[in-house]
């Protein structure tokens, strides 16, 4: 178990934390933009650049005052840092607890074809893992990735996520595993935290933080782009001229809110007898490989939502050719942020 407890770090003018955060046996994904904070926090916890406050436990030893390389902790680069004369074997055998191992993680990570050349000869991806082979090979204590699979091709990036799902979580030692992909957090993530400009907004199970997003911020970053602002009424949320069901909640009457509804949860209607549907003119529609984005201007209103469409409901509604349509916000798909 790694306990990080008032973590601090400053550079010239950003601040990390204080981070408070305990990583079980488990994987734990940090999510956020770049310059979020991200590779600072694993600097931190690896020892490798000093922290201004705060101390950093594994397995009960306190580590915060330890060298890096006192830390039983590896930490994976970015840019996968290896021994560029050695070749890829070499490199993942250095620390590894036994040379089998090096086979099966090289054949996890689809690099069994170039472990015989040279790392300098190696590109961006193959290089970050033979990185990860090697950390992993080492058997750490905890295990620290920063975007481990950033530098891959589409195809070879979604495999590898399920891959190393497994791979990390039979580790059973706590890994924190970096990344500023909404997906890859969520499927390779136990737990996962949202982190901006140096704060964790919110950590919890990717359902919980996508689902129940606690910030604005939380709400975008995961993909939940239709936020708007309203105004709690005794049964309802009013926004603009229109109420919106939503679930039962605890704010008071007259409260500014936020609320949002992902894109996947907006649906199609028939008409508007129902509540929370909404007549709107189609502003655009766009095809994104897998589904459909198309965004809906409800009458009267400024603001826009955003559905996505599977192919096979598009053409069957004849979105193509449709100048409007109605869409429904499902009342249990409402989730309501405090305006802070
Ligand atoms: P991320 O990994 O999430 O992209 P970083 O942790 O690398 O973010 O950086 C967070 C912020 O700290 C950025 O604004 C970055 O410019 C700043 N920063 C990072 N390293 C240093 C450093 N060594 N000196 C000064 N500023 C730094
Ligand atoms: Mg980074």
């Amino acid at each position: 178990m790694l306990v990080l407890s008032d973590l601090v770090k400053s550079h010239d003018v950003f601040e990390l934390g204080p981070i408070n955060l305990t990583v079980e046996d488990e994987v734990v994904s940090v999510l956020g933009p770049s310059g979020g904070g991200k590779t600072t926090l694993l600097s931190a916890i690896a020892g490798i650049s000093d922290i201004n406050a705060g101390t950093v436990v594994l397995n009960d030893a306190d580590l915060t005052e330890s060298p890096p390389e006192k830390r039983g902790i590896v930490l994976v680069f970015q840019d996968g840092a290896l021994f560029p004369h050695m070749t890829a074997w070499e490199n993942i055998n250095y620390a590894a607890t036994s040379p089998e191992r090096v086979d099966v993680l090289a054949e996890t990570l689809e690099i069994t074809a170039i472990l015989g050349q040279k790392a300098s000869t190696l590109s961006g991806g193959e290089r970050q893992r033979v990185a990860l082979a090697r950390s992993i090979a080492a058997d750490p204590a905890a295990l620290l990735l920063d975007e481990p699979l950033a530098n891959l091709d589409a195809p070879i990036r979604r495999r590898l996520r399920h891959e190393l799902r497994d791979l990390l979580a039979s580790l059973d030692i706590p890994v924190v595993y970096v990344t500023h992909d909404q997906h890859e957090a969520s499927i390779i993530g136990d737990r996962l935290a949202v982190i901006e400009s140096g704060t964790i907004h919110q950590l919890g199970t990717p359902t919980e933080v996508f689902m129940r997003p606690k910030t604005p911020f939380v709400a975008s970053f995961t993909g939940s782009v239709n936020l708007f602002q309203a105004r709690v009424d005794e049964t309802a949320l009013v926004w603009g001229d229109r109420r919106i069901e939503c679930p039962a909640h605890e704010y008071d009457v007259d409260q500014d809110v936020w609320f949002c509804i992902r894109p996947e949860y907006v649906t199609i209607a028939d008409d508007t007898t129902n509540t929370n549907v909404f007549l709107g003119r189609i502003e655009r529609r766009v095809f994104q490989g897998d589904d459909y984005l198309v965004t809906v201007s409800p009458d009267g209103m400024d603001e826009t939502v955003e559905l996505k469409l599977a192919p096979l409901a598009y053409n069957q509604l004849q979105i193509e050719t449709r100048e409007q349509m109605h869409i429904s916000f499902e009342r249990d798909a409402i989730h309501i942020i405090e305006n802070a």
